[in-house]
């Protein structure tokens, strides 16, 4: 849970930590597929890579990819607007540090000779990397789920402790087809404001932004759960009204408020995403190379 975890990220002894991590070991971090850092690239470029590679493993993991389609970017430091973005046509298993493509705003490719990606693909992102600089990370899912929630007149229900934690940072972006006229830009942005993270894309799928790798990957996860759970529950009882309970007001305000202590944590989601990152290297994945 997301408010809880990042309690705990601070709150828990270091005692109570597997050794291993207490002690600043983790050698299931890396994994024998493990490239050096290429000489014409830095090395911030490089970590990036490989967080954004393990990134497209663990949405795989949890079964939130769509085949070769949907695209989860990331800024590469530095002063250039450059971000990096799975091939067009591999599988999100197939990802990895090396073979993420580097491309501009406009979706162009810098490094010449590197593979294509799907250009329609990034118009989502691209409009956000440019609108809020803050958010490094876009990741865009279209799972059954949150599809599913997107077509609900209320959108995501108060219902759950899971719902709750994201409860203010969430806006609605209205479907307008497939998302290729670059005029949406300016609407989807508009949507965004200036301190949502998520939005809930009507009739599409999910987005969900995070100032770090990490930070998104969290929130993609936990939004995605709290619209599994809401349409497991509306599959059990119908809906509000119809012998499902929302939690009083003031718990939801409460509920918002408590998780929120963790959302100024630049760390948020590091504990999480490290933790994916060792289960990924006991499977054998070779995101790293
Ligand atoms: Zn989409």
């Amino acid at each position: 849970m997301f408010g809880e975890g990042a309690g705990l990220q601070d709150a828990l002894p270091a005692t109570q930590l597997p050794s291993r991590i207490r002690e600043g070991k983790q050698p299931m971090q890396r994994t024998a597929q493990a490239a050096a850092v290429p000489a014409h690239m830095t090395d911030a470029e490089w970590q990036t890579r490989v967080d954004l590679a393990a990134c497209y493993r663990m949405i795989a993991m949890f079964g939130l990819d769509d085949l070769i389609y949907t695209h989860i970017s990331a800024r590469v430091p530095g002063p250039e607007e450059h971000f990096l973005l799975n091939p067009f046509g591999l599988l999100y298993e197939e990802v990895t540090a090396s073979n993420l493509v580097k491309v501009d705003l406009k979706g162009e490719i810098v490094d010449p000779g590197t593979d294509p990606i799907n250009p329609a693909g990034f118009v989502i992102h691209s409009c956000v990397h440019e609108a809020r600089p803050d958010l490094t990370c876009v990741i865009h899912t279209h799972t059954v789920a949150g599809v599913a929630v997107s077509c609900q007149e209320e959108g995501l229900l108060p219902m759950t402790q899971t719902a709750l934690l994201y409860r203010d940072l969430i806006g609605y972006h209205g479907y307008e087809g497939l998302a290729l006229n670059m005029s949406e830009q300016e609407r989807l942005v508009a949507d965004l404001g200036a301190d949502k993270h998520i939005l809930i894309l009507r009739n599409h799928g999910l987005l969900a932004c995070g100032r770090t790798i990490p930070e998104a990957f969290i929130m993609c996860y936990y939004v995605e759960q709290a619209c599994r759970m809401q349409v497991a529950a509306q599959a059990g009882r119908g809906g509000v009204g119809q012998g499902l309970v929302l939690p009083p007001e003031e718990v939801q305000a409460l509920a918002h408020k408590q998780a929120m202590g963790g959302i100024g944590q630049t760390a948020l989601g590091t504990r999480e995403f490290d933790a994916l990152k060792r289960r990924l290297a006991r499977q054998g994945a070779d995101y790293e190379r």
